[in-house]
């Protein structure tokens, strides 16, 4: 027998190796499953605001689910709306200086 590592409860682990007991385990895959439908929605907003805020495409960085860009480098997928925002319209933009390449 083992305690939960959540709850403190004893179950049986003899069938796995994960450290929850199955009360637990079931309560942590609804709040994941609904953290991921959360991220659905904002996820395409997210790839709009990346797309059109302003920077030429050469700047964006898409691979592998990114959304990133190398010219205000912001990251859009996993700054918060305040960080993008404070990126976006704050001192980030004020002070950058014409690319000289
Ligand atoms: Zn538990
Ligand atoms: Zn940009």
């Amino acid at each position: 027998m083992v305690s939960c590592s959540r709850c403190g409860r004893y179950y049986d682990s003899s069938t796995d190796s994960n450290t929850l007991c199955f009360s637990c385990r079931n309560k942590v895959d609804t709040i994941s499953a609904n953290v991921v439908k959360i991220e659905d929605g904002t996820i395409l907003l997210r790839q709009l605001l990346w797309l059109n805020h302003g920077c030429d495409l050469k700047y964006l960085y898409g691979d592998d689910g990114e959304m990133q860009c190398t010219k205000c480098k912001i990251d859009f997928k996993r700054f918060s709306a305040q960080e993008i925002e404070d990126n976006l319209t704050g001192s980030n933009i004020k002070d950058s200086k014409p690319v000289s390449s």
